[in-house]
């Protein structure tokens, strides 16, 4: 029941806490799955969906030591075409998918030892990379410097214009019925279990909103990003599980006149130094990004502007003629070991699904599917296995 005084607005089947690209691709499937729908968000512009390169990247995001993330993101990318394809009927808009493939430019030989180490082993597991020295790597894109010292060729890792992608997320969940609350959710309630505090035997029945109302429903996802750790009522360990990481990225544009400057993705390390220049179809060009522990700071610094515009313009000089048409700052929500935490956990009907770190993008739509999968009594592809939130969970009962 409901506590005195407080007013149950809005009942569904599913309250999904958190309305980036993760929460709402959910929706949307949810709702296209029949269920009744609510996605409930305050909406204040700060989610990390919306501040991302948009990059679909397994293979050049493969790194030693991870190989069931390699797993699920190689599964998230093979579903993204058809999702993204259904997505463009339903809405009419385009999502922007490019799948020219990424260029990894090494400037110095120390960075091109790295990369060649790194990519020895992407091909041991079997992913496609093919190498390219410096003249090779200019003729696939004229305008990187003569100085790179060479390249690899992913033909594997794709883009996908996110902020595109995340507002036709959006309608497609509106068209699909889903109705959303602007509030923020404060905590999961339950009722039942032995202890009358969601332990053993209690089951969801809602959430509370900020703004003091409550939905009612008996599935409820905590979708809610880096800041998924704040909704009271998760079992103890995941809601320190998830950590912001801190990523500062540039949008440029092509002035008048210039012609696209970029086809590829290019990924390129500079003396040591990350930087990516993504190309979009509409001529705008990411360049990202930082990667700071800085807690929830969402300030943009002249050091890390510097900073990327000086490497972007290392390997591609002519990133200077581009307009800086904004700098922006977003908040990766980051797990103790990069995966991310998808499944059922704690009181039953919670499910959550967070903690995509840098390939939320990537991951929407698989984990889409596998969200939907649990609402509806069926399993998860396996590729999740490893990402249940069990591996984070301390046995000390709900806080
Ligand atoms: C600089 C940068 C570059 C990136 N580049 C890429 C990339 O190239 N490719 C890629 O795949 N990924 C990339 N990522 C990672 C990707 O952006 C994230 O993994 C992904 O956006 C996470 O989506 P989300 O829906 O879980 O979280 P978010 O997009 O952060 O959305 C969370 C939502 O929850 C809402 N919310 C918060 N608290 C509550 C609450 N209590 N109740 C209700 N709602 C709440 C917020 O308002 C927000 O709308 C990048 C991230 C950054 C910062």
């Amino acid at each position: 029941m409901p506590a005195k005084g407080v007013l149950v607005a809005v009942t569904a089947d599913v309250v999904i806490a958190g309305g980036g690209v993760i929460g709402t691709a959910i929706a949307w499937r949810a709702a296209a799955a029949g269920l009744d729908v609510v996605l409930a968000d305050p909406a204040h512009g700060d989610a990390a969906s919306l501040v991302a390169a948009g990059m679909l990247a397994p293979v050049s995001e493969a790194l030693f030591g991870e190989g069931a993330l390699l797993r699920v993101n190689l599964l998230a990318l093979a579903r993204f075409p058809s999702f993204a394809a259904e997505l463009e009927q339903v809405t009419g808009h385009r999502v922007g998918l490019r799948r020219e493939g990424t260029l990894a430019v090494a400037y110095d030989a120390g960075d091109y030892a790295a990369l060649t180490r790194l990519t020895a082993f992407r091909r041991s597991a079997g992913l496609e990379a093919e190498e390219l020295d410096s003249r090779a790597c200019r003729k696939l894109e004229s305008f990187l410097t003569p100085d790179v010292h060479g390249g690899v060729l992913f033909p594997g890792d794709w883009s996908v214009d996110n902020r595109r992608y995340a507002a036709a997320l959006r309608e497609a969940a509106a068209s699909a019925g889903v109705r959303v609350v602007r509030d923020r959710v404060t905590a999961v309630l339950t009722a039942g279990g032995a202890d009358g505090a969601g332990g053993a035997g209690a089951r969801v029945r809602g959430v509370a909103l900020a703004e003091g109302g409550e939905i009612g429903a008996d599935r409820v996802v905590v979708a809610a990003g880096s800041w998924s750790g704040a909704v009271h009522g998760l079992p103890a360990g995941l809601r320190s599980a998830v950590r912001p990481v801190k990523g500062q990225l540039l949008r440029l544009r092509h002035p008048a006149g210039l012609p696209p400057v970029l086809t590829h993705t290019i990924r390129a390390t500079v003396r040591g130094a990350d930087v990516y220049l993504v190309p979009r179809a509409d001529g705008e060009v990411i360049v990202g990004a930082t990667q700071e522990e800085r807690g929830p700071d969402l300030t943009v610094t002249a050091g890390a502007v510097h900073d990327l515009l000086h490497d972007a313009m290392s390997v591609l000089p002519v990133t200077s003629e581009l307009i800086l048409a904004e700098t922006c700052s977003g908040l990766r929500p980051g797990t103790p070991d990069n995966g991310p935490i998808v499944g059922e956990a704690g009181p039953g009907g919670l499910l959550l699904a967070t903690g995509h770190y840098r390939n939320g993008i990537l991951m929407s739509a698989a984990t889409a599917d596998a969200a939907v999968a649990c609402l509806t009594g069926r399993a998860p592809a396996p590729e999740w296995e490893p990402f249940g939130p069990g591996r984070f969970l301390t046995g000390e009962g709900v806080p």
